[in-house]
């Protein structure tokens, strides 16, 4: 039985399927003489797949951004062309009788320690972008044929040492069951992700690529954060009715659905959903979330080979603002960099990615595809309500500038005669602390305040947000980070603007009621955390969440807060969802 971080709920039970390389670390096969010309083939296949690849991405970034962003992309089919690269590959299957995969693993490694004992620069980044390039080539032997050769038949629970967010996007939820990964957070994007598309996850499980093996018969509680790997009859049995207690609690709440969101002293709580994928929208609706507080349009970008276009953004946005119309929907510009990377969109290796050029920081450095999305969300604008809001604003020159480019757009657009809403409401996430702490500066610029705690956490208490290892100091009742969501409720309410939260902390119930008491007016959480909030909201009066939050906001520590709400939790809900009356 393994303890891990509980990244996404559900309980699922199936057989294994380990990955516990990287797709790059791939075996050696030897392949016999007289199938020689087919593998040289089949890599060439796969390299003319990845130039064509690399073409229409860079087509597409010249046309929308500008061709110095695209200037890498020559250099990779410079490369994809290069005799020392491709023909060395070649040459690799046809001495040693290879594998394409592993003739590329040669040349990779033979580059990688050339490169190590020179210092120059330029020939180390050449070293990054061929192991960008075999990863691509690799990626495309696979999709003719090879992918997922080893995983079991039928449905099975994936255990990978990590997941990238783009991985876990791409998962076909026909046949996987969940996941669990030695690395990550609760709040890593990986795990965002999961419960997006409602796949059972859990992350942080140290070293367990190495003792479960494919075929392994798997329970994996993605509530409590458990995993068992080939469990006794006895705890199969437990399971089993573990899991039927789960689903049976999922069609209770579903009672919810057309209640109102009001405590039981009738004070109004927004109660809003986050979405990353367009196609989310059918569970926001099942649920009746009151809109889309944060829409994470990057999630637009990431599981794309090339940057989508201002009209297939428009699309996207519209599909959703129909949808949702006349509830409000909030979508925030794109949030690249930290865990989050496109694949054709180059950003220089970075130390520390999540204290780089990351979300506002990289849209203002690329002007026309900050643009190119300003235009697609004012377009669908004009289809309903739609809010639009700035990730990561650390410093209020940055507020300005990002608001004055949006009026740049918006005056292009009326010159042009395209329909938009003008009186469009802006807004910004507060997730650094140094906007916190000017909260009342920034306030005076915008309409609304979105609390993005899953970065401020981890700003807050210098512990990255997706490492297992520092996980004990990510608490969201970290007394600071309390004070700090305090100041910033108290700031926008002195501004006159609402202010939500729409980092994961919003969805645990018992972190929602604190979060209620510290002056919040809005939860945005994921779809599937909606209905549990409402039963939460619908059984609290106010003016307990206001004194329990004041009383936290005198504790010391993280772990006695957490009692303290517990406790009175279990004294307040004697509001029993009976039948329900208005
Ligand atoms: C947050 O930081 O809390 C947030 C909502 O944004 P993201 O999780 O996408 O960084
Ligand atoms: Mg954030």
């Amino acid at each position: 039985m393994y303890k891990g971080i509980a990244a996404s709920p559900g309980i699922v039970i199936g057989p294994a399927y380990v990955i516990s390389k990287k797709v790059s670390q791939v075996n050696r096969i030897d392949i016999p003489q007289a199938k020689i010309d087919a593998e040289v083939a089949r890599m060439q296949s796969a390299v003319e797949i990845t130039k064509a690849d690399i073409c229409a991405i860079k087509e597409r970034i010249v046309h929308d951004i500008g061709s110095a962003e695209a200037e890498i992309f020559n250099a990779y089919l410079m490369l994809l062309s290069d005799p020392t690269f491709v023909g060395k590959a070649e040459e690799i299957i046809r001495k040693e009788l290879v594998n394409t995969e592993y003739a590329l693993q040669m040349v990779l490694k033979n580059y990688a320690e050339f490169s190590n004992r020179i210092s120059d620069s330029y020939l180390k980044e050449r070293s990054r972008d061929i192991n960008s390039l075999v990863d691509k080539i690799i990626h495309n032997l696979e999709e003719s044929g090879g992918k997922d050769a080893n995983a079991p038949a039928d449905k099975y629970i994936i255990i990978a040492q990590d997941l990238s967010p783009a991985d876990t996007a791409d998962m076909n939820k026909d046949n996987v069951m969940g996941f669990v990964t030695e690395m990550g957070g609760a709040t890593s994007h990986t795990a965002i992700v999961a419960r997006s598309l409602e796949l059972p996850a859990v992350v942080g499980v140290r070293d367990i690529t190495n003792t479960a093996k494919t075929g392994d018969m798997v329970i994996l509680d993605g509530e409590k954060g458990i995993v068992v790997v080939n469990p006794n009859p006895k705890i199969l049995a437990a399971y089993k009715e573990e899991r039927k207690k789960f689903i049976l609690k999922l069609r209770m709440l579903k009672r919810l659905k057309s209640l109102d969101t009001l405590t039981v002293d009738r004070h109004k709580i927004e109660l809003t959903a986050n979405i990353e994928f367009p196609e989310e929208i059918a569970v926001v609706q099942e649920n009746n979330a009151e809109g889309v507080g944060l829409f994470r349009t990057e999630f637009i970008y990431i599981n794309k080979s090339n940057l989508p276009s201002e009209e297939e953004q428009f699309e996207s946005y519209k599909m959703v603002v129909q949808k949702m119309n006349p509830k409000p929907v909030t979508l925030r510009t794109l949030d690249i960099g930290g865990d989050k990377f496109l694949p054709y969109f180059k950003i220089a290796p970075e130390q520390n990615p999540f204290l780089g050029l990351r979300a506002i920081r990289l849209t203002m450095a690329n002007i026309n595809m900050f643009k190119l999305q300003l235009r697609a969300i004012l377009r669908a604008s004009a289809f309903g309500k739609v809010k639009i809001m700035f990730p990561m604003i650390t410093v209020p020159e940055e507020l300005d500038e990002a608001k004055k480019i949006l009026e740049e757009v918006k005056a292009d657009l009326k010159r042009k005669e395209v329909k938009f809403d003008p009186n469009i409401k802006v807004g910004c996430m507060i997730e650094v602390p140094a906007a916190a702490i000017m909260a009342d500066e920034l306030a005076r610029r915008v309409d609304f305040f979105s609390i993005g705690t899953n970065d401020l956490i981890q700003y807050t208490v210098a512990a990255d947000r997706g490492n297992e290892s520092v996980s004990y100091l990510y608490d969201p009742l970290n007394p600071a980070v309390l004070k700090l969501i305090k100041m910033i409720a108290d700031s926008a309410h002195r501004a006159n603007i609402k202010v939500s939260v729409c980092g994961e902390m919003a969805g645990a119930p018992h972190l929602a009621f604190l979060l209620i008491g510290l002056g919040i007016d809005e939860l945005s959480v994921s779809p599937s955390s909606i209905l549990s909030v409402k039963k939460l909201i619908r059984s609290i009066l106010f003016k307990d969440a206001l004194e329990t939050a004041d009383a936290a906001l005198k504790e010391e520590r993280g772990s006695l807060i957490k009692d303290m709400i517990l406790t009175k939790l279990n004294q307040l809900l004697y509001v029993k969802e009976k039948g329900d009356k208005k």
